[in-house]
């Protein structure tokens, strides 16, 4: 069977004519060979609460393995926290667990209603309208926002894959400018301002290097072409700005954005995304974004621990405050590994050296109980590979020290 010395790119990107049978032929001696490298570190099956420290069954010998998790977006530590924990109870008791439906029919209780109201005063707009999941709430705002042939959305090239499918979707004609640079945001503006609607998108804190869009700068030169601004601000929400409002609340011009997305996926631990903007906007996407309309609501569990996600960071602003704390000190200690940026948020992204198999220093990590992310080609050329590394407020120093001990023995090993 193919596959074994097939490039994934060459099934993945490029768009080859494959029928059915060859195309899940070429894929399984693919993944074969991959199972076949010790360094891929897919799928690990974790068999513990998550937490700073989990639990790992190892594919490779079978054996539970205790690792420290940096590799996970649970930024504050809320997915065990106790009062958590306690409140999503106390919800069960009086809702259940399901809803069995979407939310235009049988799936809106007072809690959704509730977790609406409350998001919608930490994003200080006027409406707030839930989302099965982040990715969904990127698919449905902008296919359900932007369908004219005569609109130009414009995003930063380094934008999440849900926007790009909601761009293809929404089939609106689109640019990407280069990463956070503004002046290439510019130029397309300029091209294409004869254009029924601009929109422009970017992302609080990027996904993949935790480096920050230059919101300021952004929103000062959309507003010059009237354009309709967008910020995804998956992995600040919660993390940065006042009370945890996110990457705008580090801006003055935060109140100028126009449309806010979030997601439950990261610090608040669980799944589902929100659109925060005007009560119009909302209103109309309830009716427009299919994602939204055709998919089931959250259940009340995950409802709940938002909810309760909310009020602990409100009582407890330390974790926040912890967090950036064992951010600084990590940055500080891998610096001299080379950092692709520097991070404000919790992901610090480590570039892997041109001489280094980032699979054989994957397995030395794993090997020794560290538990982070390759970022490895084709998601990004093979010059840029990286490992990506996610803090939580409740990690120590001495697991940060043994995560620098690791970086600085595969450093060694492994050039
Ligand atoms: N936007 C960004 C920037 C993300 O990083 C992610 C998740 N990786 C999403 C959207 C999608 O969120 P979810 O996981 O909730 O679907």
């Amino acid at each position: 069977s193919g596959g074994e010395n097939l490039d994934l790119k060459d099934i993945l990107l490029k768009n080859r004519r494959l029928s059915y049978t060859e195309k899940l032929d070429y894929f399984s001696g693919f993944l074969k060979m991959l199972d076949s490298v010790q360094g891929n570190q897919y799928r690990r099956m974790i068999i513990s609460p998550a937490g700073t420290e989990v639990e790992v069954i190892d594919k490779y010998d079978n054996t539970i393995r205790k690792m420290i998790m940096f590799g996970s977006n649970n930024y504050l530590g809320l997915a065990n926290h106790p009062l958590v924990v306690e409140k999503v109870k106390k919800a069960i008791n009086k809702y259940g667990i399901g809803i069995g439906g979407p939310p235009l029919l049988n799936g809106y209780t007072q809690l959704h209603a509730e977790l609406e109201n409350k998001l919608a005063v930490l994003k200080k707009k006027e409406s707030v309208m839930l989302f099965s999941s982040g990715y969904n709430a990127n698919v449905g705002l902008v296919s359900g926002l932007c369908s004219d042939k005569n609109d130009a959305f414009i995003y930063d090239e380094y934008s999440h894959a849900s926007l790009y499918d909601g761009i293809k979707l929404a089939q609106v004609p689109s640019y990407a400018f280069k990463h956070n640079n503004t002046v290439d945001l510019e130029t397309i503006l300029r091209k294409t301002s004869d254009r029924l609607n601009q929109f422009v998108a970017v992302e609080g804190v990027y996904s993949m290097d935790g480096d920050m869009c230059p919101l300021d700068e952004i929103v000062k030169i959309a507003r010059r072409y009237n354009a309709i601004t967008i910020l995804d601000d998956a992995h600040a929400t919660l993390v940065l700005g006042d009370g945890g409002s996110g990457s705008a609340g580090m801006f003055e011009t935060a109140s100028c954005v126009d449309i806010t997305m979030g997601t439950f996926s990261k610090a608040f631990a669980v799944t589902g995304g929100f659109v925060a903007g005007s009560k119009d906007l909302v209103e109309y996407l309830r009716y427009f974004a299919r994602s939204y309309m055709f998919s089931a609501s959250l259940s009340i569990p995950v409802v709940a621990t938002v909810l309760a996600c909310l009020e602990v960071i409100e009582a407890q602003p330390d974790l926040r405050i912890r967090l950036i704390e064992n951010v600084g000190y990590a940055k500080e200690k891998l610096r001299k590994f080379g950092l692709v940026t520097d991070p404000k948020a919790a992901i610090i992204a480590l570039r892997v050296p041109a001489n280094m198999d980032i699979r054989k220093a994957a397995h030395i990590f794993h090997k020794n109980g560290i538990f982070i992310n390759s970022i490895e080609y084709p998601a990004v050329p093979k010059h840029e590979q990286r490992f990506r590394i996610s803090l939580m407020a409740t990690h120590t120093y001495k697991q940060i020290d043994r995560l620098v001990e690791v970086v600085e023995q595969v450093w060694q090993q492994e050039q």
